[in-house]
């Protein structure tokens, strides 16, 4: 299994810096709770964070390039002790080797769940295996899925017994905003205790839907998204994905990995054309055509919200690159630039007013997506209101909730 280190964290030099700097003092605070947007490494942090902190030698050096393939003193840190001190695990002790596998008896590893009660170990099981051999491993969650009671009550009762091998344990709670009132109150109880031996370490991209006093009581280490260019570099190099690829879905991605991780799998530019062409017909104001535009549109359903929203996505992207072209940005920047004739000559044509109107009325478009309206009528009414004023007004059916008036 490949695990990453502290020092070796993707683009988060401030947050390494930070947490390397803990570890070589050796003081730790009860809890602390990681920050940021989905999908920029804190679960990954957290896991080398507690490896760091369990490791019994820190002073031994690595054994090997980690999973981002950096020496770690390529990443230097101003301020920061140097990497491949006490400041990282080691990488090669028995507990390294354990905290790896999550089968450090110190070690707590707690992420949200769905499906029904009687599954659950079956699915932990699983989980826990699937990022054993996967160092990309993504999490999706469903909309109910939660940090199991069970699990939380189990945990509280482990906790009552000191370490069994370490001279601290650790426990990483995943998405810490998915838990139970009740479950919040147990925990803060634990990271109040004085003298505890346990090390919390909570991650949340939600930090709002925390009840205000666990913030409060942990501190917090706040991640950034990562650049485009993190991301592209990143697809190119380990995942294996073609250039042109990488820079679509690196763009699509948003600063957040594991979303570019989802990504990959489809055929970026095979998704990004077809998406281009359905809206073609609305562009031209030819109704007929529209009308087979919103049903292909609509096809994907409410399973599909996702396929739509990248959709929508991919539209915004070539906006940009119209935008871009025509402030004369150099083919590198951008984004669609193996359509980049296409992009020039429509650019040409397109005043920036009106490319920023478009713009406006896809970004409602994903918001309505966000809500509860029938996908079918967010789109119908966008997409007739991106053909704008070549749509006549008669030469369409009324329909009661369409607005037309953008
Ligand atoms: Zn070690």
């Amino acid at each position: 299994m490949t695990v990453v280190r502290l020092s070796e964290l993707l683009d988060q030099p401030g947050p390494s810096a930070f947490l390397r700097g803990v570890v070589a003092g050796g003081r730790y605070a009860n809890a602390y709770l990681f920050v940021g947007a989905a999908g920029v490494g804190k679960g990954t942090a957290a896991l080398a964070f507690a490896r760091a902190l369990l490791c019994e030698r820190r002073n031994a050096p690595s054994p090997q390039g980690g999973l981002f393939g950096a020496p770690a003193a390529a990443t230097p840190v101003e301020g920061a002790p140097a990497a491949g001190g006490s400041d990282d695990a080691c990488g090669a002790c028995a507990a390294c080797r354990k905290a790896g596998q999550l089968l450090h008896p110190d070690l707590k590893f707690l992420f949200p769940v769905s499906g029904e009660e009687k599954d659950l170990d079956e699915v932990v099981a699983a989980t826990q295996q699937a990022v054993r051999e996967d160092p990309f491993f993504v999490f999706h969650y469903e909309k109910a899925a939660s940090i199991r009671l069970s699990l939380t009550r189990q945990l509280l009762r482990d906790l009552a017994y000191q370490p069994y091998e370490a001279g601290r344990r650790v426990v990483v709670v995943r998405d810490a905003d998915r838990m139970r009132e009740d479950q919040y109150s147990a925990l803060l109880k634990s990271i109040e205790e004085p003298g505890a031996s346990t090390v919390w370490v909570l991650t949340t991209a939600r930090v709002s839907r925390l009840p205000a006093t666990i913030p409060s009581r942990c501190q917090r280490v706040r991640f950034a998204s990562l650049s485009e260019t993190t991301i592209c570099r990143f697809l190119e190099e380990r995942v294996g994905l073609p250039e042109p690829d990488a820079r679509l879905v690196a763009a699509l991605a948003g600063g957040s990995l594991a979303r570019a991780l989802t990504l990959r799998d489809g055929r970026p530019r095979e998704e990004r054309d077809r998406a281009l062409a359905l809206l073609e017909p609305a562009l031209r104001g030819e109704p007929a055509a529209l009308w087979k535009a919103v049903q292909e549109m609509t096809r994907f359903g409410r399973a599909g919200r996702e396929t739509l929203r990248r959709m929508v996505e991919f539209h915004e992207l070539w906006l940009r690159d119209l935008l871009r072209a025509r402030c004369g940005a150099p083919r590198e920047e951008l984004v669609h630039r193996d359509r980049e004739a296409e992009i020039r000559r429509q650019a040409e044509g397109t005043p920036p007013v009106e490319i920023r109107r478009r713009l406006l009325v896809l970004e409602e478009l994903l918001r309505t997506l966000d809500g509860n309206v029938t996908p079918e009528l967010a789109v119908f009414s966008t997409v007739s209101r991106l053909g704008g004023e070549r749509f006549p007004r008669d030469g369409w059916p009324p329909h009661p909730t369409a607005r037309w008036d953008y």
